[in-house]
């Protein structure tokens, strides 16, 4: 499996979940192209399940924090 990496998108600022070698990932939020290596990265992952666990942490930190 490959490793993914959680970006944050570069114009709505949403995370999304990259694979390492992908070059571009529109994202799902905005439909904005984003260039991974120029996107912040938030957290590296070993593969794309580990991605996702770790993006639902992440979002649950961000909500409790708005409130
Ligand atoms: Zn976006």
């Amino acid at each position: 499996m490959k490793s993914a990496v959680i970006v944050a998108c570069t114009h709505c600022r949403c995370l999304l979940i990259a694979i390492q070698d992908q070059k571009t990932r529109s994202c799902s939020y905005c439909g904005a192209r984003i260039t991974i290596s120029k996107a912040e990265k938030v957290a590296i992952a070993k593969n794309s399940f580990e991605a996702s666990k770790i993006l639902r942490k992440l979002k649950m930190r961000k909500d409790s924090n708005s409130q």
